[in-house]
This record gives C-alpha cells, sequence and structure tokens, in this order.
C-alpha cells in the first residue's frame, strides 16, 4: 500500500469541549498521535440489549447505524495513511455486519485487530474461517467476548436469558478453531472487581477447557442503559483543570485513539451517545486536544481505564 497525500488536521490546537455537564471546565488532554482507531462497525444495532449497555445498544436501536463497508474500507485507508498502529472494531455486535469477514481481511492487511463480541453468533464455521484469516495475515487477530458472571444466575439477569450458556459456546467454538479469546467482564457485581472474584474467573475457564485464559475486567460507565439499572453519576464526580498527571495523554485512550462511526468521529468509544461528544465528520476534525467535561472521563481517570486490550 503507498501512502496518499492527507488533508491536514485542523490547524487550531484549540481544546474541544465533550459538551458535558460538569460545573466546572473539565481538564485539557493534549492529543499525542492516533495510534488506534476504533470503528462502530454495526453502530449501536445488537442482538441483544443488556442492562448494563452504556451506549443502549439492542435489536431495535440504530441512532448509530451499521457503517457500510465503503465507508469501512475508505476510513482503513485514510488510517493507513495517517500512521494508525491498531484497530479495533465494537458496536453493537459486530458479526451481525454482513461484510464483516471481508472487511477483517482488509483490515489485518494493514494491522493488528481486536474485535469485541458477545460472542452468540460465534459458529465453529465462523471460528475456523476468522483463524483462516488471521493464519494469513502478518498480524494479529485478538476476540473480546463479554460476560458478566461465572454462573447464569450472575451474568443472565445483565446480559439476557440463557446468554451465559451462550456466549460460553461461543468462546468455545473461537479456541477450538485456535483463537483464544479474551473474556471482558464489566464489574457490576463488586465480587468480580476483587482479586477472589477473578481467580473463579479463571479458574472456571480452565475447568472449561481454556489453557490459556485472558481476562480483563471493565468498570461500569454510568450511561446509557447502566444509568437505569446502577444508577447516574454523583453530583461531585467530575474532573477539574489539574486533575490530570503528566503524560496522562499516554495512559488515557483518548490520547492517541479516536472513533469513527456512520455519523462522524468521537474520541473514544464511550461516548458515542453523547451528542456533544461528537467531533466532526472526519478524522481530520478530531486530531486535537480535548477538554475531559464528560462524566465518564472521571471513571477512565480514576480507575486508570483503557479500553484497548
Ligand atoms: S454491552 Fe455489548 S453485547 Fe451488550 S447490548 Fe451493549 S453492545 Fe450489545
Ligand atoms: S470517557 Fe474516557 S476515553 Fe472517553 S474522552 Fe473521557 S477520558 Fe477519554
Amino acid at each position: 500500500m503507498t501512502a496518499q497525500p492527507l488533508p491536514p488536521p485542523d490547524d487550531t490546537d484549540q481544546p474541544v469541549s465533550l459538551g458535558g455537564d460538569t460545573p466546572q471546565p473539565g481538564p485539557v488532554l493534549p492529543f499525542a498521535a492516533l495510534d488506534t482507531l476504533w470503528l462502530q462497525i454495526t453502530g449501536t444495532i445488537c442482538n441483544i440489549a443488556c442492562r448494563h449497555c452504556f451506549i443502549t445498544c439492542g435489536p431495535k436501536n440504530d441512532s448509530h447505524p451499521m457503517m457500510d463497508e465503503e465507508h469501512v474500507l475508505e476510513t482503513l485507508r485514510e488510517a493507513y495513511d495517517r500512521g494508525v498502529r491498531e484497530y479495533y472494531f465494537t458496536g453493537g455486535e459486530p458479526f451481525m455486519h454482513p461484510k464483516i469477514l471481508p472487511i477483517i481481511e482488509a483490515t489485518l492487511a494493514q494491522g493488528p485487530l481486536t474485535i469485541l463480541t458477545n460472542g452468540i453468533l460465534i459458529t465453529d464455521t465462523l471460528a475456523a474461517r476468522l483463524a483462516e484469516i488471521a493464519q494469513a495475515s502478518e498480524y494479529s487477530l485478538d476476540v473480546r467476548v463479554s460476560i458478566d458472571g461465572t454462573t447464569p444466575e450472575e451474568n443472565d439477569p445483565i446480559r439476557g436469558k440463557n446468554t451465559f450458556h451462550r456466549i460460553l459456546a461461543g468462546a468455545q467454538a473461537l479456541h477450538r478453531g485456535g483463537i483464544n479469546p479474551v473474556f471482558t467482564v464489566t464489574t457490576v457485581h463488586a465480587r468480580l472487581a476483587e482479586s477472589e472474584g477473578r481467580a473463579e474467573f479463571l479458574a472456571l475457564l480452565r475447568e472449561l477447557g481454556f489453557t490459556r485464559p485472558r481476562l480483563k475486567m471493565i468498570p461500569p460507565f454510568k450511561l446509557g442503559r447502566e444509568v437505569r439499572r446502577g444508577g447516574g453519576y454523583d453530583a461531585a464526580e467530575y474532573l477539574v483543570e489539574g486533575d490530570l498527571m503528566d503524560g496522562e495523554e499516554h495512559v488515557l485512550q483518548c490520547g492517541s485513539c479516536r472513533m469513527v462511526t456512520a455519523k462522524g468521529v468521537y474520541p473514544c468509544p464511550i461516548l458515542i451517545e453523547e451528542e456533544g461528544a461528537r467531533m466532526g465528520d472526519t478524522l481530520a476534525d478530531a486530531l486535537k486536544p480535548i477538554r475531559l467535561d464528560q462524566r465518564a472521563c472521571y471513571t477512565c481517570h480514576v480507575e486508570g481505564f483503557t479500553c484497548s486490550t
């Protein structure tokens, strides 16, 4: 592939507000570089409707529609020219996209890819095809499978009836096909955030045949459907100038990533339903410092959290 001339980034270095409702201006996070590109491949369309989904995805929510294949390929070309080093696909449920396999192939031709999925649509046939595509690439393919408990009693009230077994079946299909998934667990059950909960999870995964189990814990973001389940942010949960450490742009993912959806470009995967956080139509509009004035930014800062694997 040959790098093409690009439209220059917007020439102002003025920080962009993310349109939050914090009572004081949020701190400014410099933009380090566009290392990571997220694609909201299936928008907010998902085959399930989890009670903690911070972007309220579900079978009927098309507030962010699916990205069409041409838009994805165009974005990939621009990302390559801008030197992006890694790619993430999320939704919604990425495996609902009718062109997901050619899109995965095109992405793996230019960099490593992680796909976030609930695993339910993954069959042995699909897993074998994914493994084949991954083997043909010089870059890595990681698949992150979300699950929210070590039993159906813990998981299903959050993710929906019978989802525990269906998620594990998809993850086991991946494993049989030669892809070792990363299990992602939102710590909606407090015990799962503690080392005992993690140990229990790892023991369950070993028992199920995952010889090298991988686990990533994610704090709940008090946005979207999670507000109804667990409550919203407290009045005191926001960031102000002076709260960030030196170099935090290298810790918080939004210092080096952007999220492209069918509706425009956002700083990160967490804020796509917050209209004020839309940074523009193109990547060039969005490669600038941001003012962390959304309350969800408090979670990232306090938890030292990044969505990256
Ligand atoms: S949390 Fe993930 S799997 Fe659940 S509704 Fe949201 S996008 Fe779908
Ligand atoms: S929610 Fe987190 S990742 Fe998104 S802009 Fe705020 S600090 Fe950055």
